[in-house]
């Protein structure tokens, strides 16, 4: 479990694709223009969407990752709809996961208001990522698909401690860590705009709470006003429950 063996720095764990896009973004895009391996695991198909096929929506967050610059992407079978911590194999297709890419921190987009997926995928994670550390449990690695923008999945470690789980924040809640995304934005909005069987109501499109047009100005509110407080034009916000162990003061500016 030492960092140097890290497979990766970021390992964002969302329900659906386009999740980890809207909440973070532009936070994903800082950190791979920045050298770091950033992937992205989708753990249903979202078969159960009101737009777009899985097909579709596999093609869309691959055209996405290679606008994040994400070193890979993964997404698995569980069910839509169904993202449940109570699950045993949910928790260890996220621990499988956990165990190959070795991630330094962990991120995951919880969301709430929008599916119920979504509040599930908070507790699904952090028991995941405790359940990784215990060499005596060996899930596999279930079925899946993989976008590799050039890294292959590296091999599995038989157990694993992440730094720390981070949550985003939902609007109002106190962040614990802010990301100045400003510099990165056209790049977080070029990975929506390729998503649009979800963003774009056209045609015989279904009417959803996020191809209205005024999801994306909310989204963009929401880093507008985090960005604000700190002194930027756009910020995206986490939480934690852990804590750095610091040698020294760091060297960032606080808000
Ligand atoms: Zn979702």
């Amino acid at each position: 479990m030492n960092p140097t063996n890290a497979g990766c720095d970021l390992l964002c764990i969302c329900p659906h694709t386009d999740d980890a896009e809207i909440a973070l973004g532009g936070t994903l895009a800082l950190l791979a223009r920045a050298g770091r391996k950033v992937w992205v695991c989708d753990l249903t198909r979202g078969e159960l969407g009101s737009n777009g096929t899985p097909e579709e929506r596999w093609r869309e967050a691959a055209e996405a990752s290679a606008h994040l610059g994400l070193t890979g992407r993964l997404q698995f079978e569980l069910p839509d709809g169904f993202v449940d911590v109570g699950a045993p194999e949910q928790v260890a297709t996220v621990a499988a996961v956990i165990r190959r890419l070795r991630p330094r921190w962990i991120a995951t987009a919880p969301m709430p208001n929008r599916h119920p997926d979504h509040r599930a995928i908070g507790a699904l994670v952090e028991k995941a990522a405790f359940m990784s550390r215990l060499a005596a449990w060996s899930p596999d690695l279930p079925a899946h698909r993989i976008w590799d923008g050039g890294a292959l999945l590296p091999d599995p470690t038989d157990r694993w401690q992440t730094e720390a789980v981070l949550h985003v924040c939902l609007e109002g809640e106190q962040a614990d860590v802010l990301f100045d995304v400003s510099s990165v934005w056209d790049k977080k909005l070029a990975a929506l705009k390729a998503y649009a069987t979800q963003f774009e109501a056209v045609g015989e499109r279904r009417p959803t709470m996020i191809n209205d047009p005024a999801f994306l100005e909310q989204v963009e509110r929401w880093a507008r006003a985090r960005g604000f407080r700190a002194g930027v034009s756009h910020a995206e916000a986490l939480r934690t429950s852990a804590a750095p162990l610091l040698s020294d003061l760091p060297q960032e500016r606080w808000t």
